[in-house]
């Protein structure tokens, strides 16, 4: 605890209970389609960092504005409870992953209370229990049943450190690296299941355009990982083994194809591998597909151009992958970067067939291809009778003229392989029998649960010899279970259904209850689960629409990908020792000021730095703030309703106004600051006069609503203190109707007179101002202005002249004139003469306040002919007499 301040430790605790005796967060199941507001639930690893503080925060804050505006909200919280590192931390300690993970979701559920977050712990769910990971299985069988399910041979990426298969996905940058533990990825074949993702990769793709809600961004990574291409596919006969079919996007290029390049397991090259001893050495021992440099081997043969009739040397070369397009293609050197490297390395011909567009008449010229490859579109040169067209319409004519050729589409999607050589996942629910292959196991002897952890170095579902002999469902033979359990990402492809019917038993969600509910109406969560997670997600919310009846396509209406917490610039991370841990924030600052101090440092998208001072003035801030609202009940005030007062109460009214709007769009840190100027300005007001008892109190309850959701304790205890029955945090939202374009120009307009007052005390040295006057412009310069800005007349003063009030002022309007032609890109409209002297007049205190000196607001009738020459609108003349 800090040393002054507040006892943060016993008013947090006292309102934890409280809300908990209250179930202030529980869903009853019987609310009609609650708004659904979800944090990605985090993998137990054993403690919250600050990335799970700032992720749950928003979502809090979110959940609980939701609530106090009247909706049914549904915020549940889970576990991502399956994954290697337990299975490797419990190895480490010579525990099993189960114990070592309840554990850590015990400290971390103590933690997230301790936070303060309001969830209905009632839905909790966790998928490394059996009553969660059966429905895994069950989907499983039913994602089979449907055909959405593959067993087939695969090269899969493995690292030799964890011991397991990875996807695509989990190797990292350049160098391929493990996700996990940076080692380098090496392949490997092997017999896995996969879900074929691939069915709906054009539903995925174009329905990622109806996704407003999400950051455009994410959408984007999406559509690239989807990677759909459209391009021609077209046969070249290659000699003794027919037509091969390959695929390009760029057939306009035809002419420049110099050599043809086959995947290292396409069937000719397998079958040239049986025969030819430097094939087979290549695709045995050189070929890596994911490495830098594309490699390959000559085979002897040649292909045909079916457009120039050129037979063309063929290679089996790494960097052509059989599971993209039809695994081979016809390489074009001299407009392809990857290819133009193999023709480097295999003296190959590279030859421009498509040049820059030229400038207007001239003749198209050759780009210089000998150093690297024209990539760009232009027109075409050396192709025959294709020479001149564009880039675009000769891939029209081309797929059109070559008899083998047709329009098609190619993505890079691959389907999702769910194999995993781990213990702590769900079994994948599939016996082995030496008579009928692979079987599913029957929905009735569903879960198929693991077996007590053996500490290995291999599979421990390999170890476990009792428990993988079993009978075939089918023969009743002696078989095998599978003892590849399925990849995390499948548990988190569906748990947000989950939270609707937790405890259910009969199925995985109850599909009613789920069409009301779903879809989740505010996600968030990190943006490295841009293409994984919320790909999956939405590829079995789709499944389950077309087989299970679910009435959503999409999962998530709105995302929200947070920002990282850093320090000094830098990611916090354990490796590097700059982590502050949120236990000691909340020990020492309790989690009101860690929330509040997160959620008003940055916008909830952006990075932002983590700052102790920052936290120690947030501290302060909620201190005062208590102290404001104890001293107002202690001796209440009891000043006049008077101009000040109005001031205060327009503030009061323009606060809640803006901070909602902003809660709206969850930019916490505008409403924050709004919130925060509304204490200062409450604090002068104080300071200045005895306030107006209602307006002041009408102040401090706006704030004490403002701050709840992202400040819930100390705000319960204010707001007690104020002599609410009940919690803030089931309390109403406050409410304000305003004009916020008159607000920011009346907030304007008092800055800016304040801000030319300081100048002028500034420069002309004044240490003592005995009086102060601020006037008004005179009407007819509103008028000019409006003419200003609405015409567009070159001659500005001219067209000013042609209106006689404005014409009668001679010089005066002439000089304004000017004045207005100077800056007529910069000009705004301000406040009528009127509304510009009431708002001056009510913010006079602020002026008297800060200049010790009165101030008299004038009229432009009754002001000085040399004095209002200054005076403009929006920007009055200021007289001081020192
Ligand atoms: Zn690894
Ligand atoms: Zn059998």
């Amino acid at each position: 605890m800090s040393d002054a301040g507040y006892d943060h430790a016993t008013v947090e605790r006292r309102w934890q209970e409280a809300w908990d005796d209250a179930d202030v967060y529980r869903t009853p199941d019987d609310v009609e389609d609650p708004t659904y507001v979800l944090g990605m639930y985090p993998y137990p690893s054993g403690k919250l960092h600050m990335g799970h503080v700032r992720n749950y925060t928003i979502t809090d804050a979110y959940a609980r504005y939701r609530r106090m505006r009247g909706d049914d909200v549904l915020h549940p919280m889970g576990w991502d409870a399956f994954g290697l590192p337990a299975e490797n931390a419990a190895k480490e300690r010579d525990t099993n992953p189960r114990d070592w993970t309840i554990d850590c979701i015990e400290t971390m559920t103590d933690q997230m209370e301790s936070m303060g977050f309001g969830y209905d712990w009632d839905r909790e769910i966790t998928t490394c229990t059996p009553d969660y990971y059966q429905w895994n299985q069950w989907l499983f069988s039913r994602f089979h049943e449907e055909g959405l399910v593959e067993r087939r041979d695969a090269e899969v990426n493995w690292c030799p450190h964890c011991e397991t298969v990875l996807a695509d996905e989990q190797v990292e940058g350049e160098a391929e690296l493990c996700w996990r533990c940076d080692t380098p990825v090496e392949q490997r074949e092997l017999e896995q299941w996969f879900l074929k993702i691939t069915e709906y990769a054009d539903e995925l793709l174009e329905d990622i355009d109806d996704l407003e809600g999400w950051p455009n961004s994410v959408r984007q990574m999406q559509r690239n990982w989807i990677g759909r291409q459209e391009g021609t596919e077209l046969e070249f006969g290659i000699d003794g083994y027919g037509d091969v079919e390959a695929f390009t996007t760029r057939v306009d290029t035809i002419h420049g194809a110099t050599f043809f390049a086959l995947a290292p397991d396409h069937p000719i090259s397998e079958e040239l591998a049986a025969e030819d001893a430097d094939v087979r050495h290549f695709i045995e021992e050189e070929a890596d597909p994911d490495g830098d440099e594309p490699n390959g081997v000559e085979t002897g043969l040649t292909a045909t151009n079916p457009v120039t009739g050129d037979e063309i040397p063929v290679y089996v070369a790494d960097f052509v992958l059989s599971d993209v397009g039809t695994g081979a293609l016809m390489a074009v050197p001299g407009h392809d970067e990857r290819d133009h490297a193999f023709a480097e390395k295999h003296g190959i011909d590279i030859v421009p067939v498509i040049a820059p567009e030229p400038d207007g008449d001239e003749e198209p010229t050759a780009p210089d291809v000998a150093e690297g490859a024209y990539t760009e579109d232009g027109v075409l040169i050396n192709s025959g009778e294709y020479d001149g067209l564009d880039s675009e319409t000769a891939r029209d004519r081309l797929t059109e003229d070559i008899d083998s050729a047709e329009w098609t589409e190619q993505y890079q999607l691959r389907d999702w392989g769910i194999s995993r050589q781990r213990y702590w996942g769900t079994p994948i629910p599939v016996i082995h029998c030496d008579d009928c292959g692979p079987v599913m196991v029957p929905e009735e002897d569903l879960p198929v649960e693991l077996p007590e952890f053996i500490n290995t170095t291999g599979n421990p579902l390999d170890a476990a010899e009792e428990w993988k002999q079993t009978t075939c469902p089918d023969c009743g033979g002696d078989a095998t279970r599978e003892t590849d359990t399925m990849d995390t990402f499948v548990d988190s492809s569906w748990y947000f259904l989950r939270y609707v019917s937790p405890g259910l038993d009969e199925a995985p969600f109850d599909l009613a209850q789920a069409n009301d509910w779903m879809p989740v109406d505010q996600y968030v969560g990190g943006i490295e689960h841009a293409v994984m997670h919320l790909l999956y997600s939405r590829f079995f919310t789709k499944v389950l629409a077309d087989h299970e009846g679910l009435e959503h396509r999409e999962p998530f209406t709105n995302l929200l990908a947070q920002g990282m917490v850093q320090l000094e610039g830098e990611k916090m991370s354990k490796s590097k020792g700059n982590v502050v841990s949120p236990q000691r924030i909340v020990e020492e600052y309790g989690a009101d000021t860690a929330r509040l101090f997160m959620m008003q440092a940055a916008q909830p998208e952006r990075d932002f730095d983590w700052s102790e001072e920052g936290v120690r003035s947030t501290y302060a801030f909620l201190d005062r703030l208590k102290g404001m609202v104890e001293g107002y009940i202690a001796d209440e005030p009891d000043g006049d309703d008077d101009a000040i007062a109005s001031y205060v109460d327009a503030e009061i009214d323009a606060t809640i106004a803006i901070a909602s709007d902003e809660y709206d769009d969850l930019t916490f840190n505008k409403a924050l600051r709004e919130t925060q100027d509304l204490v200062r300005t409450l604090r002068q007001y104080a300071e200045y006069t005895d306030p107006h008892a209602e307006t002041y109190e009408r102040g401090l309850s706006a704030v004490v609503r403002l701050l709840s959701p992202v400040a819930p304790h100390l705000t319960e205890e204010l707001y007690e203190t104020l002599g609410n029955d009940g919690f803030v945090a089931e309390a109403a939202w406050p409410t304000a109707e305003v004009d916020r374009d008159y607000v920011a120009k009346r907030r304007r307009l008092v800055a800016n007179t304040r801000e030319d007052i300081r100048d002028i005390v500034e420069v002309a040295g004044i240490e003592d101002p005995n009086a102060i006057d601020v006037v008004i412009a005179p009407d007819w310069k509103y008028d000019a202005l409006e003419i200003a800005i609405e015409s567009d007349a070159d001659n500005l003063i001219g067209e000013l002249m042609q209106e006689s009030h404005i014409r009668d002022q001679g010089d005066a309007a002439a000089d304004y004139g000017q004045d207005l032609q100077a800056e007529r890109e910069a000009l705004s409209m301000t406040l009528e003469p009127e509304a510009e002297h009431a708002a001056l007049e009510s913010a006079a205190w602020l002026i008297e306040r800060e200049f010790d000196a009165p101030v008299r607001v004038v009229r432009a009738e009754d002001a000085d002919e040399d004095v209002l020459a200054n005076a403009e609108p929006g920007r009055p003349a200021i007289e001081i007499d020192d």
